[in-house]
């Protein structure tokens, strides 16, 4: 397993904003199980199956459109979803006392804005 990087609200806040810009709807996440890419924008449209924009920092999308089946490392995307003991999630978030867990952000296709 990697190393989880640690870095507070603010830290990660304006990562993601220099990255994708300020609508974080446009912000993309790593999954760490299957390594899908998916935005918080794609979560939208499985909102009445319990999806919430924060679903794209801890949840593969796979949990919403209908790979519940797939196991893990089988396929993309996954069903993994980042509670529990085997916490892949590679960002360790801290609010203040909380401490959240994230998805890494997608930093493949963004250089040049
Ligand atoms: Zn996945």
């Amino acid at each position: 397993m990697s190393d989880v990087i640690t870095m507070t609200k603010e830290d990660w806040l304006a990562k993601g904003t220099k990255l994708f810009g300020p609508d974080m709807m446009t912000w993309r996440f790593v999954c760490p199980a299957c390594k899908h890419i998916a935005s918080v924008e794609d979560f939208k449209k499985y909102k009445d199956a319990g999806a919430s924009p924060d679903s794209a920092t801890t949840r593969c999308i796979g949990r919403f459109d209908g790979h519940m089946d797939v196991d893990m490392g089988a396929g993309q995307p996954c069903n993994y979803t980042g509670y529990g003991l085997f916490n892949l999630c590679p960002v360790k978030v801290m609010d203040g006392e909380k401490e959240l867990r994230s998805f890494a952000f997608d930093e493949s296709g963004t250089s040049g804005h």
